[in-house]
């Protein structure tokens, strides 16, 4: 439906806003308090369908939040909004074009 495409796009734009305005390097109690929001986020979203998928890819081995500063937060971001554009059949994003479109900035 029209409001799950349009929560989408708002969210994603909040997430790798979030991601491009993160500390270069996170100290610990910022790591912690993203690990927190994401894994709330996750329970919260009100696509029920949408967070149950995204948790389950979450908690696989390899897929944990990667919290450590910026560009490990935004590249994780990237991957995560990736895999979910591979199960809706979208193409997926170059990642190194990841802070062009959301820190500095184009138009879409
Ligand atoms: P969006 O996918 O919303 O992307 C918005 C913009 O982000 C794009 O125009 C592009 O400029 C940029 N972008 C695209 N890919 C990336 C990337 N990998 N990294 C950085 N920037 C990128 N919808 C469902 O129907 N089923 C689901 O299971 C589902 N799960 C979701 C899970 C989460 C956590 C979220 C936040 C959304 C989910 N959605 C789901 C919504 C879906 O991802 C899209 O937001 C929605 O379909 C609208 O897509 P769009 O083509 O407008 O662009």
């Amino acid at each position: 439906p029209a409001d799950v495409e349009q929560l989408g796009r708002s969210t994603w734009t909040l997430l790798h806003t979030m991601a491009a305005q993160y500390p270069p390097k996170a100290p610990p109690t910022t790591q912690s308090v993203m690990k927190q929001f994401i894994s709330t986020f996750s329970q919260l979203y009100p696509c029920w369908v949408c967070a149950d998928d995204f948790r389950s890819w979450m908690v696989q081995p390899g897929n944990e939040p990667k919290v450590g500063g910026r560009d490990e937060l935004g590249n994780w971001m990237c991957l995560a909004h990736n895999v979910v554009n591979v199960k809706l059949g979208k193409k997926e994003f170059d990642c190194s074009l990841w802070k062009q479109r959301w820190k500095d900035g184009w138009d879409d």
